[in-house]
């Protein structure tokens, strides 16, 4: 766990060196949970932006984009039931004064007891060798079953607490589990209250509740207020999506883990409307692709996992989250929901105006079912970081910092460099260079010594280096180097345009 704990001060220190993340008014002691993105994670995040954007939208043809405002009426979020039940459940700790979501803190007890399955599970995998039956495994040995009885009752009655609205039988599990502050390690808890997750913000000079604005808590709702508006202009018919990517706010109870949770965040949201009665069909769909969008990035399989919903939000009757595995463990990354008819038909009753369809085949109008995937970007953006940034060991006392980024998201994608200031290397380098920024985000260096600016591109991610000596004046070939590899090889200046193009092409991703 300390390695852990290491590796992920590590990454934040490296994002913050290297000019990908920086506190928000770090001069004034930085702005709890609020973050801002330096010249190497503006590109970054941009490319994972683009990414998503072309695997949802380009790539589809029935899944067209919106750009939605951030402010929107207040009855939105009356009809969305985020004014009413946007809640999570907090508890403080008498003694730290610290403030936790009560759900987390089951949560998190939940896991170190799933921590313990999966040990003795994988001693048993290497005691049986390929002989081990996992299932069997887990579904016969005493301590295991155990556990998970020990699990599913805790989950079953944290179900029954949310769902009953049980804040009294929360604050007793939370005790009965005998769950300790992780600052103070006291069990002196208080009770368990709810708290509405919304920024609010006040319109022009209107004073009171009549003037109040909220700052969106999801991008989702642009969507559905624009349905009507999509159908009608973009000759779509159902089954089609509408996707968005944007800002969204929530007042976050427990702010920590860097850009894990924020108060002001980006989601890359999409709806997909479907007939009532085939919503499980395209849940099912979704689940799957969206895991394949992640797997092509080539991070890691064994990252992912699903996690099903014990208790679907109030406007779900399916839910599911893809979860990664975090530098703090395995942590929601993106969910899948399904929607139903709910938030359609609440905005058609508050608004007075019809939100249906009429469908040709069946000759019939009705309100859409939807299934909607949603993203956190900026958790995508550290799942990113966190699974590429490696301490290599190069032997000899050597070792390097290398972000193995999948090269189609790599900040900068060539490094161009002249061996020395003179000779006239800078021109035929800037030459190259200003050849290859046309298609290719390039970065010209001629500072400190050739070592060091492998290193220093090494660490932002950078696929490939170029290198021009004098031989290049007379051949009119250069080095290239490959950052995993490390290996260097020589070609004609002709071929680097091609060679980078196609190790970055976003082909490589999107199949
Ligand atoms: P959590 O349980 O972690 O609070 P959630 O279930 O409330 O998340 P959703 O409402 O499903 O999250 O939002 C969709 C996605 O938006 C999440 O999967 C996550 O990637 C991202 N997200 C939600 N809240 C935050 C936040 N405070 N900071 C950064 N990303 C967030």
């Amino acid at each position: 766990m300390a390695q852990q704990d290491d590796l992920f001060k590590n990454i934040v220190s490296h994002a913050k060196e290297y000019g990908f993340v920086f506190q928000s008014s770090e001069i004034y002691d930085g702005l709890g949970a609020v973050y801002d993105y330096g010249p190497n994670g503006s590109e970054l995040k941009n490319n994972i932006k683009t990414y998503w954007w072309k695997a949802m939208v380009q790539m589809h043809e029935n899944i067209v984009g919106l750009d939605s405002a951030i402010f929107m009426d207040p009855q939105v979020w009356k009809a969305s039931g985020h004014v009413d039940a946007f809640n999570d459940p907090l508890i403080d700790n008498k003694d730290s004064k610290k403030r936790y979501r009560a759900d987390v803190l089951v949560e998190d007890h939940i896991e170190k007891i799933n921590q313990k399955i999966l040990k003795d599970v994988s001693k048993a995998a290497k005691r049986f060798g390929e002989d081990f039956n996992e299932e069997e495994f887990r579904s016969t040995h005493p301590n295991v079953t155990r556990r998970q009885e020990e699990i599913n009752s805790i989950e079953a009655r944290m179900k029954a607490a949310l769902e009953n609205e049980d804040l009294v039988d929360f604050k007793a599990l939370i005790e009965d589990l005998g769950i300790a502050c992780p600052v103070s390690g006291s069990k002196n808890w208080t009770d368990v209250r709810q708290f509405n997750l919304m920024f609010n913000t006040q319109l022009g000079n209107i004073a009171g509740e009549e003037g109040k604005l909220y700052l969106r808590p999801e991008t989702a709702q642009g969507i559905f207020v624009n349905f009507l508006n999509v159908l009608n202009t973009s000759r779509q018919r159902i089954p089609f999506g509408i996707a968005q990517i944007g800002k969204a706010f929530r007042n976050e109870i427990v702010a920590r883990q860097f850009i894990f949770r924020m108060r002001e965040f980006e989601q890359m949201e999409m709806q997909f409307f479907v007939r009532p009665g085939e919503q499980e069909k395209w849940y099912t769909y979704w689940k799957e692709a969206r895991l394949k969008w992640h797997k092509s990035l080539s991070l890691g399989d064994e990252n992912y996992r699903f996690h099903d919903h014990l208790k679907p939000a109030h406007y779900a009757d399916n839910a599911l989250d893809i979860e990664f595995k975090f530098p703090f463990g395995f942590k929601e990354l993106e969910g899948v929901h399904s929607r139903t008819d709910f938030d359609l038909t609440q905005h058609q009753e508050l608004s007075g105006k019809k939100l249906q369809y009429f469908d040709p085949e069946l000759q019939e109008s009705y309100v859409p079912y939807v299934v909607e995937t949603s993203i956190g970007l900026d958790r995508m953006f550290l799942a990113t970081l966190s699974s590429c940034y490696k301490n290599e060991d190069l032997g000899e006392g050597n070792s390097r910092v290398v972000l193995a980024l999948p090269p189609v998201l790599a900040p900068v994608k060539v490094a161009i460099f002249p061996l020395t200031k003179k000779d006239g290397l800078p021109d035929k380098a800037r030459e190259i260079f200003n050849q290859l920024r046309l298609d290719l985000n390039c970065q010209y260096e001629e500072k400190d010594n050739i070592g060091k600016r492998y290193r220093r591109q090494d660490a932002i991610g950078t696929p490939y280096c170029i290198t021009v000596d004098h031989q290049t004046l007379e051949d009119n070939t250069v080095t290239i180097r490959e950052r995993d590899s490390m290996e260097q090889e020589r070609i004609s200046i002709d071929q680097v345009r091609q060679v980078a193009l196609e190790k970055c092409s976003w082909g490589k991703v999107l199949q």
